[in-house]
């Protein structure tokens, strides 16, 4: 188990090398390297060795099976690592029973990864299901090839360049005196509450999307919103964008297309919540979440 306070995937100490790896010929030589490791995924799960010892580390794939690889940068001099889509009905058996395919939310809930080995297959999976999803030019329609590591697309036909995208989410804490603002929606594990959250739209702000959303979903209005921390979410390609917003009004009215529930919770409840102690039964998303972090800031621990 590691630190269980550590926000998931937002570390990542690899070298990403972007100026060299425009280069193919220097990649093709990284490649290569005996040291090279070869990460796989079968969808969203990467393939991880246990060791004798009982905990789990990253497994290299063996070079017959490395396919279209994305680099995702270097651990020191020359140590690269690349990743590879297997395919879906990947025969796991051939690699031994050691070896397994976990997804990313079990490895981030569980702690069982050093925080920045969980941050690389972040990476990894959210740059293979770019490419997995886009191998056809978006202009003209004809298949576009893979440049730069993994980090441009290229249209042959018609000369376009396509880039891996990330869709930027703000995650709103509202709060008012000694309460904040939680919801609920549907799909959460019975009892759990968590921040508002929404996609911001092109030609938005953070603070603007904040304020829209929470409007949105609550009826609430929100006057100042100032920037928290952030966290990739690779599920499969967020940027969760952490805010504290400020309410102005305190009347709820909710979108029930979108939340269940929405109440202001006082700092109590939320330090009940946070201990698992709540009298209702009542729970916040676990620390491996941004939404975590967030409600941890307000009760100032
Ligand atoms: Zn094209």
């Amino acid at each position: 188990m590691f630190a269980e306070d550590s926000l998931a995937f937002t570390v990542n100490a690899l070298d990403r090398m972007a100026p060299r790896r425009t280069d193919a010929g220097w990649l093709a030589q990284q490649m290569d390297l005996p040291q090279a490791r070869h990460l796989g995924f079968i969808g969203e799960r990467a393939l991880l060795v246990l060791n004798p010892l009982g905990g789990l580390a990253l497994y290299s794939l063996p070079p017959s099976l490395v396919r279209e690889p994305v680099f995702l940068g270097s651990e020191g001099e020359e140590k690269p690592i690349f990743a590879s889509l297997l395919p879906d009905d990947q025969d796991l058996a051939m690699f031994g029973e050691e070896v397994k395919a976990i997804d990313l939310r079990s490895l981030a809930m569980q702690s069982v990864l050093p925080p920045p080995m969980l941050g690389v297959l972040a990476q990894a999976r959210t740059l293979l299901h770019w490419h997995s999803t886009h191998r056809f030019c978006s202009r003209c329609g004809a298949p576009s090839e893979m440049r730069d590591g993994g980090y441009r697309r290229h249209c042959p036909a018609c000369a376009a360049d396509h880039f891996p995208r990330t869709d930027p989410v703000s995650i709103m804490l509202v709060t008012m005196g000694d309460r904040c603002l939680l919801g609920r929606q549907a799909r959460f594990a019975p009892g759990m509450y968590s921040a508002l959250a929404g996609f911001i739209e092109p030609g938005e702000t953070i603070e603007e999307a904040a304020r829209r959303e929470v409007f949105e979903e609550a009826g609430i209005r929100v006057g100042e919103v100032r920037y928290h921390s952030s966290q990739p979410w690779p599920f499969p390609a967020n940027l969760m964008i952490g805010v504290l917003a400020e309410g102005l009004s305190e009347t709820i009215t909710i979108d029930r297309t979108e939340l269940e529930d929405a109440r202001w919770f006082t700092r109590e409840e939320v330090r009940a919540m946070l201990a698992g102690r709540h009298p209702a039964g009542l729970i916040v998303p676990a620390p491996f979440a941004i939404a975590n972090r967030l409600l941890r800031s307000f009760i100032g621990a």
